[in-house]
């Protein structure tokens, strides 16, 4: 068989493998609550909160949108036409083309170009973040921030780029599997290192202090068997006043983090509500599931985006005699744009069971579903979430259950369904 026969093989069993994978690893059955008990919820939160969070989304959805259009737009200007090529070219001219020059400035060129495109609509959505007082950073700090994770982003890019075309160099024939095999590795190393070695890059993490929410928080690990080495604390309120906790990393690496703008808003229990819903992520390792379904899903990437190197109608338009050379890169970016704009609404879809199963940990890790609704009623509030937001926006990118619908849960378990 040849290697573009192995290639068709591999991505159809690669595909298998994620649908299986998504249909046993995510909660399937468990539908959201009832929506008469949203509309109940709904209508106890004060009218003038649910407007201000309703206008607060109105203001940024130009600025969200408009950024995902023109980013897909200057994407697809760049792939499918010779100018990506011809970027390239440019960028590498000072180095005589060779590979390397083309690989990684190249590379880099055609995201830089595509982030300096979107970036008024970055600004944009900083504007208003700030006018509505969620922000508590400054233009500078912003700023700042911006060039840290271009910086970040580079030297992760870099690295790929030239591992990457690396191999399309020195195995001509048999680069996608090698490169399928690379970029899975790659989604789990990166799963285990950016934890450890790029978030301090924008805030510091503190041990929580030790006191009776620090003993209340691991004593309630240990109730639910769920080993937590410790419980970190992240200086979120020099960039937002939103309160936020999420567990990242897996293994070794693992960590439960709370913003300390949480410690600061909501009362202990409700921080014990919200850490419980984060080690039902931990318990039931969320993490690593997420990263090996990233990890099949990126080498289902390399290897169809093999087989899409014998279209000859898309080399001639994006003006390069391969797709595997450093000069077809934008056209692999255009690919990369496209994929990402479809499968939003999936891998969203996917992340709402999921988070609907921690929440349902929580409420019977503490059984105090008075509480949990408090917390959410409380985050809404804070973080300017929108408690019921428009279906299609829902459908397309939610990717927590709607304010309203994880209140619902919290009445649903009071009435002792759904246990
Ligand atoms: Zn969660």
């Amino acid at each position: 068989m040849t290697p573009r026969g192995w290639a068709v093989v591999t991505l159809v069993g690669l595909v298998v493998l994620l649908i299986a994978s998504s249909a046993l690893l995510v909660p399937w059955h468990r539908p959201p609550a009832p929506r008469a008990d949203q509309l109940a919820a709904l209508r106890e939160l004060p009218a003038a909160d649910v407007a201000r969070s309703r206008a607060f989304h109105a203001a940024l959805r130009p600025g969200s949108y408009g950024a995902l259009l023109v980013g897909l737009l200057i994407a697809l200007v760049l792939g499918l036409t010779p100018l990506g090529g011809k970027l390239v070219d440019l960028v590498s001219r000072p180095f005589g083309e060779h590979w390397i020059a083309q690989a990684t400035l190249g590379g880099l060129a055609v995201v830089l170009v595509a982030d300096l495109v979107t970036l008024p609509f970055a600004a944009w959505r900083h504007a208003v973040v700030d006018r509505y007082g969620l922000s508590t950073q400054s233009w500078g700090g912003w700023g700042l921030d911006l060039l840290k994770s271009y910086a970040v982003s580079a030297v992760i890019g870099a690295v790929a780029l030239l591992g990457f075309y690396a191999v399309t160099r020195f195995a001509p024939r048999w680069w996608w599997a090698l490169g399928a095999a690379g970029a899975a590795v790659l989604v789990v190393l990166l799963s285990f290192v950016l934890p450890v070695l790029v978030e301090p890059v924008f805030n510091r993490f503190t041990p929580m202090e030790a006191g009776p929410l620090r003993t209340e928080l691991m004593a309630l690990a240990e109730r639910d068997r769920v080993p937590v080495r410790d419980v970190l604390v992240a200086d979120a309120s020099r960039r937002t006043r939103a309160v936020n906790a999420y567990v990242s990393g897996f293994g070794p690496t693992r960590r439960i983090v709370v913003y300390d703008t949480l410690l600061r808003e909501a009362t202990p229990d409700e921080v014990t509500s919200v850490v419980a819903h984060e080690l039902g992520h931990a318990k039931d390792q969320d993490v690593l599931a997420g990263t090996l379904t990233g990890a099949l899903g990126a080498a289902a990437a390399v290897t169809a985006f093999y087989l899409l190197g014998f279209w000859g109608g898309l080399l001639r338009a994006a003006g390069v005699d391969s797709i595997a050379q450093p000069r077809a890169f934008a056209l692999l970016f255009a690919v990369v744009a496209v994929v990402g704009l479809v499968s939003t609404p999936a891998q969203a879809l996917l992340s709402r069971r999921v988070e609907a199963r921690a929440d349902a940990h929580a409420l019977d890790l503490t059984g105090d579903p008075a509480t949990f609704e408090a917390m959410q009623r409380r985050l809404a509030t804070v973080n300017l979430a929108d408690p019921d937001p428009p279906r299609w926006e829902y459908l397309y990118s939610a990717s927590h259950p709607s304010t309203v619908e994880r209140m619902a849960a919290a009445r649903a378990y009071a009435r002792g369904e759904g246990r």
